[in-house]
């Protein structure tokens, strides 16, 4: 029996996919009442948020600033072509923690766990660890 759960996800080419569902299940699943549960992405160009879960439009409006705030250069090197990828992934980080109590996430009316695609489509692997205390 490993330690972690995994989350596999099919993504598009630049997308946030709201996993909180099956994290919340990994969770119930667990037996661990009150703890903390650790959300990680094994990718360099997908990264993990949280953030507004009710409009749509925000996922939207969130990758539109990243693509302006990290836009594709030609003076970059990696000879991949995704730095952009790259760095908007290293923006928004690999993880996030969210603190487990009565058996459920501790998440605010609007939050949403996402995981965030810049470089697809892929198949993505997200790492869900759940820790009693
Ligand atoms: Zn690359």
């Amino acid at each position: 029996m490993s330690g972690y759960s995994t989350i596999e996800v099919d993504t598009g080419r630049m997308c946030m996919t709201d996993i909180t569902s099956q994290v919340r299940r990994i969770v119930k699943d667990s037996g661990v009442t009150d703890g903390i549960c650790v959300v990680f992405s094994k990718h360099t160009t997908a990264g993990i948020t949280i953030n507004e879960n009710a409009d749509p439009d925000v996922q939207t409006d969130m990758l539109h600033g990243l693509d302006m705030a990290f836009p594709d250069r030609p003076e970059f090197r990696h000879m991949e072509g995704n730095s952009y990828a790259h760095l908007r992934t290293s923006c928004v980080g690999p993880s996030t923690s969210v603190i487990v109590s009565d058996g459920d996430l501790v998440l605010g009316t609007w939050q949403g766990i996402y995981l965030c695609e810049f470089d697809g489509p892929r198949h993505r692997k997200v790492l869900v660890k759940v820790v009693e205390g």
